[in-house]
């Protein structure tokens, strides 16, 4: 819950989620994405492999990039809301210092982990600068006749919201749209559903990282870990201090557990909450190893931990047995900007490194999950719109 900032409290003068209009231009837009990635596959030797995964609804392409050849399997999204940008510039440099370095450590990452990224799965959405795409309910009954005569799903934007006008171009939030059950197909009876229900694999977005997921489970018989990167709101600060703003929320937790939740009990065996919160720990301690340098990177906090969302990435994945880890670093660009890119993207890549180490030498399996429970939950949101700012996140 939000709660108003103590009066004259500095930090709340400067905080705001109000929408406003903002230059994202220092972002890696959909065309240097092409770009970069390509110029990465080239230096990299083909050590780093790109290739087109499948098209957005508008025909955008959506690439994965493949690197290493060991034998945990680790997949990489982001941006799958378009205003929530950090992640796909991290991955970029981590992709670049991955598929070229010959030090070490890149070769230990290479020998053991095979990591495949998709930066930016949401194309259309990343285009026009805003949380969902642009599809619409007649483009999803079109592809999906059964539909036709359901109400259109709960995660339809139609109405403005952060300062996007979806009643003229309306679409989905994708990050809503998936099923643990990966072979699920569209059912009438399950429309409109809500956030504690399953999604359907309607956006072509969706169902191209289940594709990417499905084959490396074939491949590698499972997906060790997956991580998904985000934005949450401007104005959350530290628990004990209205002063010092949340550089990041981390999470590994976004279901109910599956053994004790009617319906989803098959999911029990695969489910391993402790292995999650021990690659969050990796993160924190990455960070928390950081702080002398910036102690901006010590402004790390939990994300909620009641959250039942299974029609997420995360919570789809998580749900089939792979390690899942959420990012949530601080403001969407409609309330930052560009403004905090260079610290935000290194607080991700900070981050992600520390993953990806703990995974490479084995060390991942001696942390101790009582450490992400001991991380400090997220202060309150003391922004001026600090009550609409909880519906500005995940
Ligand atoms: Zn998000």
């Amino acid at each position: 819950m939000a709660v108003p900032a103590s009066p004259g409290a500095p930090a709340a003068q400067q905080c705001s989620d109000e929408p406003r209009d903002l230059p994202v231009h220092q972002f890696t837009d959909h065309r240097e994405l092409g770009v970069e990635l390509a110029r990465i596959e080239r230096v990299s030797g083909g050590a780093v492999e790109v290739t087109e995964v499948g098209r957005s609804n508008r025909g955008r392409e959506v690439w994965a990039a493949r690197v290493g050849t060991g034998p945990k399997a680790v997949l990489l999204t982001s941006e799958i809301h378009g205003n929530e940008k950090t992640g796909t510039d991290a991955i970029v440099r981590l992709l670049d210092w991955i598929g070229t370095s010959e030090s070490a450590k890149a070769q230990r990452w290479r020998s053991e982990l095979t990591i495949v990224a998709i930066p930016k799965m949401n194309p259309d959405a990343a285009e026009l600068d805003r949380r969902g795409n642009d599809m619409t309910w007649d483009e999803v009954t079109a592809r999906f006749p059964q539909l036709r005569g359901s109400e259109p799903a709960w995660n339809y934007y139609t109405e403005p919201r952060q300062g996007d006008d979806y009643s003229q171009r309306p679409g989905f939030d994708v990050n809503r749209d998936y099923n643990p059950d990966l072979g699920y197909e569209p059912r009438p009876e399950d429309f409109p559903g809500s956030s504690a229900e399953t999604g359907w694999f309607i956006t072509p977005e969706s169902r191209i990282v289940r594709d990417v997921y499905l084959g490396l489970t074939h491949e590698f018989g499972k997906v060790d870990t997956y991580i998904d990167l985000h934005h949450q709101g401007a104005c959350y600060v530290m628990p004990d201090d209205p002063d010092e703003f949340v550089t990041m929320s981390i999470s590994g937790k976004f279901v109910d557990d599956p053994a004790s939740t009617p319906g989803y009990e098959r999911y029990a065996a695969g489910y391993d909450l402790d292995y999650s919160k021990r690659l969050n720990v990796a993160a924190y301690h990455a960070l928390q190893g950081q702080a002398n340098d910036n102690p901006l990177f010590g402004n790390i906090t939990l994300y909620p931990q009641d959250i039942n969302l299974p029609g997420t990435g995360l919570g789809t994945f998580a749900l089939n047995g792979s390690g899942a880890v959420l990012f949530e670093v601080r403001g969407q660009t409609q309330t930052l900007g560009q403004q905090y890119r260079a610290q935000l993207t290194r607080t991700v890549y900070i981050g992600l490194d520390g993953i990806l180490s703990a995974l490479a030498t084995g060390r991942v399996d001696q942390l101790d999950p009582a450490v992400y429970d001991s991380i400090p939950p997220r202060g309150p949101s003391i922004g001026s719109t600090a009550v609409r700012a909880t519906a500005l996140e995940r």
